[in-house]
């Protein structure tokens, strides 16, 4: 009944490969890519009022022993050189909707964290499913080239390990923890290393000369239950590497959307092809905004009498979701087709968005704008969604009539 990848029967079973992917001083580098002037200089981001406390820290900043959630005021007595820019969550929120919808590109499950980080679900990906590495060095690449940024991935058998790891991949690394090694890459780290581990625990178990991961891994599982009681179960786990916790991530987005009709009858009038087409445009969009997604490449396909198809493509400078977008895009290719074949009567006609993005890659930083096509597009899905698939018809679809 319930049909999602995890209930296919027979899948193969491949080694659970979990990535934590994290921006590296994420709000100073989005200001860096605002004034380049900054690069290579202690920079403070946060406000200058005298209770504002330091939201991120370059790391020309941290050493002189800033870091965020200090007063700003403390870190200035520690830095006084450093630049305090003020926040700009605006840009910030832009920047972390294009890195999430990266992460969603390349793997099936995300799970965002926070604006600047994510667990990835990586397993069973490339031929022969062990491609997570490859995967991870792909985020991060495009990552560097699309958003000048600079992303740390920690790769492990468990999301506890696989955000430990990249901590210890920072700055700008990637670290790849072998299957079933978990337990392994842990144990000689100091406990404060794990998530788990507050301040006060650090310092109980410290008492006890209790002091890495390790050790703490071999201690009896009840003794820390009677302890620290539920908290002392899942530190028992998480330090022998055992975290099942599974991303929740959203399904995958589509990777094409089309639509085709057959007719009963060969037709050979433009109108009612061009009218078709459209028809077609105004479902492929309204799937793909509702999807949040984007075309790159427009395709039309055509089937003549004789059973012979063609199809034609057309690859956009921008990325359209426009129903009027489309289908100008799929009128013209219509165009081109009669052009060199002449008007012969058609069987099949298609319509055939592909090569898709996500919308917020599209809305980067100063991208904003709405243009108007898509401003009427929405508003029309909206009726639409409220009152059925009838209840709107755009004037354009009827302009072939006059
Ligand atoms: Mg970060």
């Amino acid at each position: 009944m319930c049909a999602n990848r995890l209930t296919t029967g027979a899948a193969p079973r491949f080694p659970t490969r979990i990535a934590h992917c994290d921006l590296d001083t994420f709000f100073v580098a989005v200001e860096r890519l605002r004034d380049p002037q900054l690069v290579g200089k202690p920079v403070l981001v946060g406000g200058r009022g005298p209770r504002s406390v330091v939201a991120s820290a370059s790391y020309e900043a941290r050493a002189f022993g800033c870091h965020s959630a200090q007063p700003m005021a403390q870190a200035l007595r520690a830095c006084p050189e450093a630049t305090v820019v003020p926040p700009d969550f605006t840009r910030y929120r832009a920047a972390s909707e294009a890195f999430h919808a990266l992460l969603r590109d390349a793997s099936p499950a995300v799970e965002s964290v926070g604006l600047d980080e994510a667990f990835a679900d990586l397993t069973g990906l490339g031929a022969d499913g062990m491609g997570a590495r490859a995967t991870a060095e792909a985020i991060r690449a495009r990552v560097r080239a699309e958003l000048g940024l600079a992303v740390s991935i920690g790769i492990a058998g468990g999301r506890t390990t696989a955000k430990v790891t990249s901590d210890r991949a920072k700055p700008d690394g990637l670290l790849d923890v072998p299957a079933g090694g978990d337990a392994a890459f842990l144990a000689p780290l100091p406990l404060r290393e794990l998530p788990l581990a507050g301040p006060r625990l650090v310092e109980r178990l410290a008492l006890a000369g209790v002091r890495t991961i390790g050790q703490v891994a071999v201690l009896d599982a009840g003794w820390l239950v009677r302890q620290f009681g539920a908290a002392g179960h899942a530190l028992s786990e998480r330090a022998r590497g055992i975290d099942a916790t599974p991303v929740r991530g959203v399904p995958r987005a589509p990777v094409s959307v089309s639509r085709e009709v057959t007719f009963g009858e060969d037709v050979r009038d433009p109108v009612l092809l061009d009218r078709v087409l459209e028809g077609h445009a105004e479902r492929i969009g309204a799937d793909l905004r509702r999807a949040g997604r984007r075309a790159r490449t427009v395709m039309l396909k055509v089937r003549w009498l004789d059973f012979t198809t063609v199809t034609r493509s057309h690859t956009l400078a921008r990325p359209a979701q426009s129903t009027a977008q489309l289908a100008a895009v799929g009128r013209a290719l219509r165009a081109e087709l009669v052009a060199r074949e002449g008007e012969r009567p058609v069987r099949l006609i298609g319509l055939a968005a592909t090569n898709l993005v996500d919308e917020a890659l599209q809305l980067r930083l100063e991208e904003r704008a709405t243009p108007r096509d898509e401003r009427l597009d929405r508003a029309l899905d909206a009726i639409r969604e409220r009152y059925g698939g009838a209840a709107v018809r755009r004037g354009a679809r009827s302009r072939g009539r006059g």
